[in-house]
C-alpha cells in the first residue's frame, strides 16, 4: 500500500510536472513511473525554462549519442587529432564522467557533470564500470548515456592512471594549449581540484574543446555559482530556489533499475508503508570523526531532541500524539544503532504498536567495487528518499543525496572533529542541497566571476558541517 498524501501537490503526477521525458520504456524502467507515488515531498514545480532546456538537452543528446554520425565524427576527429570540432556548429562536444569513490559521491558528481553539460551546451556521457552496471537506468529516451570504453581512443585512461599530469593545472602550468581533449579532476579526497576550471577564462577556453573528460566524485555546482554567466543561467532554470537544483536534477537523472527498485517496494511495503510517518535516521561513521558508541547514541538522541523528531518515550510510555504510527528506518553500515533504538521503544509500554524501528541491511564494510553492494546501498538511499523527515551524517555524500531526493532539509548531526563530541549535537540545513566539502581554493581568476558579489553572498553559505565547505541556499 502506497502513502497517497503525495498526490496532493500539484506535480503530483507520474512524470512529476514535465520534469521526466515521456517515452522511456514502462518496463525497461519501473521506478520511473512510480516512484511519485511515494514521494512524500514535491517542494517545488519544475520552471518551464528548466522544462525547455531539459527538452531541448534530450534532442542533442540523441542527435550526438554512441551510435550516431555525429558521434563518429567527433571519435575520429579526437583520434587524428584535428580538434577545431567545435567551432562548427552542427557538431557535438562532450562531457564523459569517470567515477570513483562511493556510490553518494558518485551521485552527487553526476548530477553536477549533467547540469555542467546543460549549461554548456554539451552532451553527457557516463564511462560505467561493472561495478555500477545495474543501477541507473538510460535517462534520456531512445538513446545512450553509456560511453563505449571499447572505443576509447585515446591511451592513457585518467581512471586507470589517475594521472594529474594531464590535468588542467598542469596543461595551465606547463603553459601548453588545449586542442581536442581536456582532462579535470574534481575530487574531495587524496586527489586534487583543478581550481581553473571554475575561473570564467578558463570555460571561455574549454567551451571550444569537443571531448572534456571529467573525474569528479564531487558536488560542485556551488562552485559554478559565482561564474557570472552560469549563474545567470542557474537562475533561469531554478527561479523558484537555489536549493531546487540538487532536488530537481536528482530526481530527473537517476532513477534505480528494476532489482533495486524491487528490494525498495518490497522493503517499503512490508515495513514502512503502514506507518503514518516515516523518519530516515543515516549513521555514517568516519575515522577521523570517530567516537565511543554511547556518545553517538547520545548525540543521536539530543538531535532528535533539539529538532523534534524522534518520538519521546516518557518513563515507560511513547509519547506520541493519539495513535499515530512512527516508522523509523535507520541506514548504517552496522547494527548497533538500530538495535540501541529498537531496544528503546520496546522498552516503553504499548509502544510497539506506535513506533517500529527497521533497518535493511548492515554491511560491516563498504565494498563499492560489488555490483549487488551498490544495488543494496542505492535501495537504501531510495528508502531514506521516501521519508517524511531525516537525521543525516555530517560530511556524508550519502546522506546528502538521500536528503536532496527526499526533498527534505534534514537535522545534520554534526562531525565530531578531534573525536570531541560536538555541541550542538546537529544542525537544521539551511537547504536541501548538499554541501561542496572541497571547493577550489586560492585561484585567482582573471574574468567571468560574479560581478554582483552581494547575490552569491545572498546564495552561498559556509556547510552546516564543514568549514571549508560551501552550499547553495
Ligand atoms: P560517504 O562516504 O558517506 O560520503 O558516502 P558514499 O556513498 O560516497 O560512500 C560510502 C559507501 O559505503 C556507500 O556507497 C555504500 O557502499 C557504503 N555505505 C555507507 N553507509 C551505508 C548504509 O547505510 N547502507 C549501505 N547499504 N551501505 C552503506
Amino acid at each position: 500500500v502506497v502513502n497517497n498524501d503525495a498526490a496532493a501537490g500539484d506535480v503530483a503526477d507520474e512524470l512529476l510536472g514535465g520534469l521526466l521525458a515521456a517515452g522511456v520504456d514502462r518496463r525497461t524502467c519501473r521506478s520511473l513511473y512510480e516512484l511519485w507515488r511515494y514521494y512524500k515531498h514535491f517542494p517545488y514545480r519544475p520552471s518551464l525554462h528548466l522544462l525547455r532546456s531539459l527538452r531541448a538537452y534530450e534532442a542533442r543528446h540523441r542527435r550526438c549519442a554512441p551510435g550516431t554520425p555525429l558521434y563518429a565524427k567527433a571519435v575520429e576527429q579526437l583520434k587524428s587529432g584535428h580538434g577545431g570540432a567545435a567551432a562548427m556548429e552542427e557538431e557535438c562536444r562532450y562531457v564523459v564522467w569517470l567515477p570513483f569513490d562511493g556510490l553518494g559521491n558518485r551521485m552527487l558528481s553526476m548530477a553536477s557533470g549533467f547540469l555542467y553539460a546543460l549549461l554548456t551546451g554539451r552532451v553527457f556521457l557516463v564511462a560505467l564500470q561493472p561495478d555500477s552496471g545495474d543501477l541507473f537506468c538510460e535517462p534520456f529516451p531512445n538513446t545512450t548515456w553509456l560511453f563505449p570504453s571499447q572505443d576509447y581512443p585515446v591511451d592513457n585512461l585518467p581512471w586507470l592512471g589517475q594521472s594529474p599530469n594531464v590535468s588542467l593545472t598542469a596543461f595551465l602550468a606547463a603553459n601548453k594549449t588545449i586542442d581536442d581533449a581536456a582532462y579535470v579532476y574534481l575530487s574531495l579526497g587524496w586527489q586534487m581540484t583543478d581550481g581553473p576550471f571554475f575561473c570564467g577564462e578558463h570555460q571561455a577556453v574549454l567551451g571550444k574543446v569537443s571531448w572534456l573528460f571529467m573525474f569528479s566524485d564531487l558536488y560542485f555546482v556551488p562552485s559554478l555559482y559565482p561564474i557570472a554567466e552560469f549563474r545567470d543561467e542557474l537562475r533561469r532554470l531554478f527561479p523558484a530556489a537555489m536549493e531546487s537544483i540538487s532536488h530537481l536534477l536528482l530526481r530527473y537523472l537517476l532513477h534505480p533499475t528494476n532489482p533495486v527498485w524491487d528490494m525498495v517496494t518490497a522493503y517499503y511495503a512490508s515495513n514502512l508503508a503502514y506507518a503514518d510517518k516515516r523518519i530516515g535516521i543515516q549513521i555514517r561513521m568516519f575515522d577521523f570523526a570517530s567516537v565511543p558508541a554511547d556518545d553517538l547514541y547520545n548525540q543521536i538522541l539530543s538531535c532528535s531532541r533539539q529538532e523534534n523528531i524522534l518520538p519521546e518515550t516518557d518513563g515507560d510510555e511513547v509519547a506520541a500524539a493519539g495513535n499515530s504510527t512512527t516508522a523509523i528506518f535507520i541506514a548504517s553500515l552496522y547494527a548497533d544503532y538500530y538495535e540501541r533504538l529498537k531496544t528503546r521503544y520496546q522498552a516503553a509500554a504499548g509502544s510497539s504498536s506506535k513506533v517500529g524501528v527497521f533497518q535493511r541491511t548492515h554491511e560491516e564494510q563498504q565494498a563499492t567495487e560489488k555490483l549487488e553492494h551498490n544495488q543494496r546501498a542505492l535501495a537504501e538511499i531510495f528508502l531514506l528518499s521516501l521519508s517524511e523527515e531525516m537525521v543525516t551524517s555530517g560530511m556524508s555524500t550519502f546522506g546528502y543525496v538521500s536528503s536532496s531526493i527526499a526533498g527534505i532539509r534534514p537535522a545534520i548531526l554534526l562531525p565530531a572533529h578531534d573525536h570531541m563530541v560536538p555541541a550542538p549535537p546537529c544542525r537544521r540545513a539551511v537547504s536541501m542541497e548538499p554541501c561542496n566539502l572541497t571547493p577550489p581554493r586560492g585561484v585567482t581568476c582573471s574574468r567571468g566571476m560574479a560581478v554582483d558579489g552581494e547575490d552569491v553572498a545572498r546564495h552561498l553559505k559556509v556547510c552546516e558541517d564543514r568549514q571549508q565547505g560551501v552550499k547553495l541556499f
